[in-house]
């Protein structure tokens, strides 16, 4: 009878924690060739700085924007590790 041993494998997984959001203003429709770009640690503070900028590089009424645009917004929000 044979006792086989299976090495005992330590698997080293390296999380990082650092993700961030992105965001790059001119991938929105209608906003191609705006620099603009927001990057945060978490999806509500870029939020804020989406909504910063629009107010203050395009004189958006950020409170009137409908659900698709949010959606619109939503979609072009990238992570990067
Ligand atoms: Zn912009």
């Amino acid at each position: 009878m044979y006792y086989s041993s299976i090495p005992n494998h330590t698997l080293i997984v390296e999380v990082t924690p650092m993700t961030a959001y992105s965001f790059a203003c001119g991938e929105y429709p209608g906003m191609e060739g705006c620099p603009g770009k927001v990057q945060a640690e978490t999806e509500a503070e870029l939020w804020q700085l989406i909504e910063t900028h629009a107010r203050i590089a395009h004189e958006e009424d950020v409170s009137a924007w409908s659900d698709d645009e949010k959606t619109q917004v939503k979609a072009l929000i990238k992570t990067v590790d």
